[in-house]
């Protein structure tokens, strides 16, 4: 059994089971001058190697802890600046064929009410998304035959066909199950943003024993899922680890060597990072009380590590988590969090006391998109909805952001001024207005003279009622 294991680890996985302890192992205590080097040369811009990742997971001391906090926050202001990309998860359908005993949608779970959205359900959720001020969506979907590439494509063309007065969806992402080559061409026609899978757990003992039936039970087919998505031309993918599953520091491991393995083989490694932790869900013993738990101390210390071992990625924080651990979170390189969520099927257009029995989890932060912006504003981050890299056909735009000196604020400062503008314009109450004003007024007052006096002829054609003003 043993050496099955080790050929299927070795020989079909990119994760070295072995080696990841190992270096876990060897890195233990490191010393003060060793964590300084590694994190200039995160701060230089370079990916730092698993070693180097293993040394910081094993900084337990609480000084060293604060030297990677600060770094964290150092790069992600030195390289991103002060932006937050705001974007709502979508779920069409919650029929599932898998059994990961964390998910309340699995399909053993005999008492969750199943749902698909109809086309005239699937309006009206766009036409709530809509009007709260959304630009950017997520559709999540179970795993089952029904949720077919065809399908898929087709519910993205008709969220991207929306228009409800000057409000549309430019951008969508999904998260489903891992296809074919063959199913991300059809769903690549269509025009997606990123395409996300989660490995949940890169261990693969634990991988088997939660995931104990239907597609889903085949680890490496999963691991693999992003290479086909590569193969079959999506360049922009998301990876994932589900933490509480598995021990916190072996996670980080097998995302480094997941990025590792993308950039090898593909010359590009993932657009975005998520690290949702598990939250409690309906009628699932295991969501309640997951085998390895993370602390709100370790959980920032994961998201700083990642931050500094990737300095070219999008970190994605949703609203699984607290408002308060999400403040923290942000200040340690979180890009993109989702805000004035709805996770039950069909939930944004319809409130019913059912909504429990048809989320796949509870949600931690439920303050709408407007208390979010103004949080986000008043906290000085200019709360952005820009779509425009992947309007102008720049995939890969976080990694221009890390890699063209200028680039945040030749295109993407602007851009998220001007996307704020709009949502104040047309959605925000007066108060957020009154706060979303004052801070694009700080923002103009660190341009250049010449290029404020574009970007504020560009802010009053927004006030005037035009509308997607990019640079
Ligand atoms: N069904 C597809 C799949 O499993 O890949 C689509 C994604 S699933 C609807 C979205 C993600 O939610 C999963 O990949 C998993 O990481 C996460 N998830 C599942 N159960 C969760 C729970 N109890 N708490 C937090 N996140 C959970
Ligand atoms: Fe189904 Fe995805 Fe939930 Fe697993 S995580 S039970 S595949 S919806």
């Amino acid at each position: 059994m043993y050496t099955i294991l080790k050929k299927l680890m070795e020989t079909e996985s990119f994760i070295p089971h072995g080696e990841i302890y190992e270096l876990l192992k060897s890195t233990r205590n490191p010393d003060r001058k060793m964590i300084e080097q590694i994190i200039e040369k995160s701060l230089n811009k370079e990916r730092l190697t698993p070693i180097e990742t293993a040394y910081l997971l094993n900084a337990d001391d609480p000084e060293m802890v604060q030297m990677i906090f600060d770094a964290a926050r150092n790069l992600k202001e030195k390289i991103y600046g002060n932006r937050i990309v705001l974007f709502a998860p979508l779920y069409v359908g919650n029929e599932c064929i898998n059994g990961c005993l964390y998910c309340g949608f699995r399909n053993q779970n005999k008492d969750i009410v199943r749902k698909t959205l109809s086309e005239e359900e699937l309006n009206r959720e766009l036409y709530a998304l809509t009007s709260k001020g959304h630009k950017r969506l997520i559709v999540v979907f179970g795993e089952d035959p029904m949720y077919s590439p065809k399908f898929i494509a087709n519910i993205i063309e008709k969220i991207y066909n929306f228009k409800n007065k000057r409000g549309e969806i430019r951008r969508v992402n999904v998260n489903a199950a891992p296809q074919s080559i063959d199913g991300y061409k059809v769903i690549k026609e269509v025009g997606i943003g990123t395409f996300q899978i989660f490995q949940e757990t890169y261990h693969l003992p634990s991988y088997k024993s939660l995931h104990v039936h239907g597609p889903k039970s085949s680890y490496v087919y999963r691991l693999f899922g992003l290479d086909r998505a590569m193969v079959g031309g999506i360049d922009d993918v998301g990876i994932g680890a589900l933490f509480g599953l598995y021990d916190w520091k072996f996670e980080v491991m097998g995302l480094m060597y997941h990025v590792k393995h993308l950039e090898e083989r593909f010359g590009v490694g993932p657009h975005t990072i998520s690290f949702p932790r598990i939250e409690p869900a309906f009628n699932t013993p295991l969501a309640n009380k997951p085998p390895y738990p993370v602390n709100d101390y370790d959980f920032k210390r994961l998201i700083a590590i990642i931050r500094l071992s990737v300095p070219y990625t999008g970190l994605i924080l949703t609203a699984r988590e607290k408002p308060e651990i999400r403040r923290e979170a942000l200040e340690l390189g979180v890009s993109q969090i989702d805000a004035g969520s709805s996770i039950g099927v069909g939930s944004y257009s319809q409130k019913d006391q059912e909504i429990i029995k048809k989320s796949q989890f509870v949600l931690g932060d439920t303050r709408s998109l407007d208390d979010v912006v103004k949080e986000l504003a008043q906290n000085g981050y200019i709360p952005s909805f820009c779509t425009a890299c992947y309007r102008a056909g720049r995939t890969g735009q976080h990694f221009m952001e890390f890699a063209i000196p200028g680039f945040v604020k030749e295109f993407c400062t602007p851009n998220a001024l001007l996307t704020l503008k709009e949502y104040l314009t047309d959605y925000a109450t007066l108060e957020t207005k009154r706060i979303g004003e004052l801070l694009i007024e700080r923002e103009l007052s660190k341009i250049p003279e010449q290029k404020r006096k574009i970007l504020k002829k560009l802010l009053e054609q927004v006030e005037a009622g035009v509308r997607d003003v990019r640079v």
